[in-house]
C-alpha cells in the first residue's frame, strides 16, 4: 500500500509501506475512507518536536473494516466505521470512569494518512455507523473522530453550560469545532478570538456571537470589557503556546474555568496566580471514543457539520500539499482521499 512518510521537517513523501498486518487478537484492518492533516502534525513538520527516523503520520480516519482479529467481535468486514486517535478497550476503570483517551490498553493512533490502517483495541475504539452513510457526510464523520471530539471535551472541561458566556481562543479546526460544542452546549454568547477573515465567517456559521481580533492582553482587555469587567463563564484554550494559555487564564472570570486542549508546548502554569484567580483548569486528550454516538447522531441527523472546516480536499498522494497549505495557512485542514 502506499501512506505518508515525515522525513525531516518540511519534508513528508508519498510512499510504498508495508500493508498493515493484524498483529494482535483485538486488532483490525480498515481500508482508510478519507483521512486528513492535523494541526498537530504541524508541530514536527515545523520543526518543533524531534522526528528522528523517518516514520508514518496521521492519527484520524474513517474507514472500511476490511479484517478483525479473532477476539473482535463487535464489528465486522465490510462495515464503515469511526473511530478516536486514542484507541481504548471500553472496559477498564480508566474508560469505564469516562476517560477512554486514558485507558490503560491505551495505544496512539500514527499510521493513519495510508490507504490500509491497522486500528489496536478495535472493539473498544471503533463504532460502526448505520450501513455505509452518504459520501456527503465523511468529512463531518472524519471531523468527529478528532477535531469535533477534541473541541467537545474543550466545552465539557471548561464547563460550558445554558446560557454561559464561552470564549474560544485559537480558530485552527479544534477551535472552530469548539464553538460548534460550545453552542450545543447552550452558551449564549460565544466569543471566538480570531485574526483571519474566512475563519471569522465559518466561526460566525458554527455560532460564534461576537469576534475578538486582539490577541495576548489586549484581547484579554476586550473579553473584561464584553462580560461586564469580570471575564467569562468558560474559556476553551485550543491552540497550546504559552500566549494562547495566558489569554485563556486572564479571559475567565473568578470562579470560571478553562479547558486546554491544544497541546501544550512550552506552557507554564504560575500557581500562585492560579490560586488567587479561582479559576477552574482542566485539559488533556479528548475522551472521544465517549462522545462518538452522540456526535456521530448529530452529524448524520444533519444538526451540525463540522466537516466545513476542511477547505481543501487532495488525493491522498498529494499528502505533501496538505501540510505545506496548512503550514502557509493557506488551508485550515486539508481532507484527503486515497
Ligand atoms: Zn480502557
Amino acid at each position: 500500500m502506499r501512506g505518508a512518510m515525515i522525513h525531516a521537517p518540511g519534508d513528508v513523501r508519498f510512499e510504498t509501506l508495508d500493508d498493515p498486518k493484524i498483529l494482535k487478537p483485538t486488532d483490525a484492518i480498515i481500508r482508510t475512507a478519507v483521512t486528513c492533516v492535523c494541526g498537530s502534525d504541524l508541530w514536527p513538520y515545523r520543526g518543533a518536536e524531534p522526528i528522528g527516523d523517518p516514520h508514518p503520520m496521521g492519527h484520524e480516519y474513517v474507514g472500511f473494516v476490511e479484517e478483525v482479529g479473532a477476539e473482535v467481535t463487535a464489528i465486522r468486514p465490510g462495515q464503515f466505521v469511526v473511530g478516536s486517535f486514542a484507541t481504548s478497550d471500553n472496559t477498564c476503570p480508566n474508560c469505564l470512569n469516562g476517560f477512554p483517551s486514558n485507558c490503560l490498553h491505551r495505544e496512539f493512533m500514527s499510521t493513519c494518512q495510508a490507504e490500509y490502517v491497522r486500528i489496536p483495541n478495535a472493539q473498544g475504539t471503533l463504532v460502526a455507523t448505520d450501513g455505509v452513510p452518504d459520501e456527503k457526510f465523511w468529512p463531518g464523520l472524519l471531523a468527529v473522530s478528532d477535531v469535533l471530539g477534541t473541541g467537545w471535551w474543550a466545552a465539557e472541561a471548561a464547563e460550558v453550560r445554558p446560557g454561559s458566556t464561552a470564549v474560544v481562543v485559537g480558530d485552527g479546526a479544534v477551535g472552530l469545532c469548539a464553538v460548534i460544542a460550545a453552542k450545543e452546549m447552550g452558551a449564549e454568547r460565544i466569543i471566538a478570538m480570531s485574526r483571519h477573515s474566512s475563519r471569522q465567517k465559518l466561526a460566525r456559521a458554527f455560532g460564534a456571537t461576537d469576534i475578538v481580533t486582539e490577541r495576548g492582553e489586549e484581547g484579554v482587555a476586550l473579553v473584561e470589557e464584553m462580560t461586564g469587567g469580570i471575564g467569562a463563564d468558560s474559556v476553551l484554550e485550543c491552540v497550546g503556546t504559552a500566549e494562547a494559555m495566558r489569554q485563556a487564564l486572564h479571559s475567565a472570570r473568578p470562579g470560571g474555568s478553562v479547558g486546554f486542549v491544544g497541546v501544550p508546548h512550552d506552557v507554564a502554569v504560575d500557581g500562585q496566580e492560579l490560586f488567587f484567580s479561582h479559576v477552574g483548569l482542566r485539559g488533556g486528550p479528548a475522551p472521544v471514543r465517549r462522545y462518538l454516538p452522540d456526535l456521530i447522531d448529530r452529524v448524520l441527523s444533519g444538526r451540525i457539520d463540522p466537516g466545513k472546516v476542511f477547505d481543501l480536499t487532495l488525493p491522498l498522494e498529494q499528502v505533501a500539499e496538505g501540510y505545506q497549505a496548512m503550514d502557509e495557512r493557506r488551508a485550515v485542514k486539508a481532507l484527503l482521499k486515497p
